[in-house]
């Protein structure tokens, strides 16, 4: 699963709990944080092979730390309780992101979109998430099936960008912005679903995963910036 974990970002964020939409495109993609620093730390383990699945050339055969049932778990509650701490701390608290009765639930938000992912990758990964440590591995295998599987990113993420549209006071100028950001997406789902190319390292798949997902992580934050800021120049 790519693109489509970001769905959940789009689908979690609401008037009421004000996460920005950058903080839940961390969340979305903790895991997967995690597990690229790792890789790049050599304690977990990826090869890449071209191939390897119809819709994905990752083997990622040992990431019992980033990527298990169970340490997905302990990761969205750690998430959950940097939220939390942060939104309480004194800069935050008179600010708009306070944890005000309204946006009180909002650290489980963090957490669930967090545990999203592991869910998102039971669904397209072949049998390499662990329940526990390096064990009773599971995955459904839709990355064999590549249309579907594509057909499925895109259609999480249309459905998710319409739940952020739908729930989400904005200026057209943002429902634009975000049209046009999940467009991008979209493109970059297709070339990586179907543009032929040749297997990168697995350190350098790593790295392109901390650069790309940060990328995507800026672009939701300019999008909520600039619509506020001209929201705030309105007369
Ligand atoms: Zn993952």
């Amino acid at each position: 699963m790519f693109v489509g974990h970001y769905s959940v970002a789009f689908a979690c964020r609401t008037e009421r709990n004000r996460i920005p939409l950058w903080v839940l495109f961390v969340a979305v993609q903790f895991l997967e944080y995690v597990w690229a620093t790792l890789v790049l730390l050599g304690i977990e383990k990826l090869r890449v092979i071209k191939g390897f699945t119809a819709g994905s050339m990752l083997d990622s055969y040992f990431h019992p730390y980033s990527h298990s049932l169970i340490t997905a778990v302990i990761w969205s509650v750690i998430a959950a309780l940097i939220y939390k701490a942060v939104c309480s701390r004194p800069p935050f608290d008179s600010a708009q992101g306070r944890l005000s009765d309204d946006n009180k639930s909002a650290p489980l938000i963090i957490g669930l979109a967090v545990f999203s992912h592991w869910i998102l990758d039971l669904i397209a990964h072949p049998r390499d998430l662990a329940i526990y440590d390096n064990r009773w591995k599971v995955g459904f295998g839709l990355w064999r099936y590549r249309d579907p599987e594509f057909a499925l990113e895109v259609a999480l993420l249309a459905g998710g960008i319409g739940l952020y549209l739908a729930r989400n006071a904005m200026p057209a100028i943002r429902k634009g912005a975000v049209i046009a950001f999940g467009i991008a997406l979209v493109i970059v789902q297709i070339g990586d679903t179907y543009v032929p190319r040749t297997p990168l390292s697995d350190k350098a798949t790593a790295m392109g995963v901390w650069i790309f997902y940060t990328l995507f992580v800026v672009v939701a934050f300019a999008i909520e910036k600039i619509a506020r800021r001209r929201q705030t120049n309105a007369p």
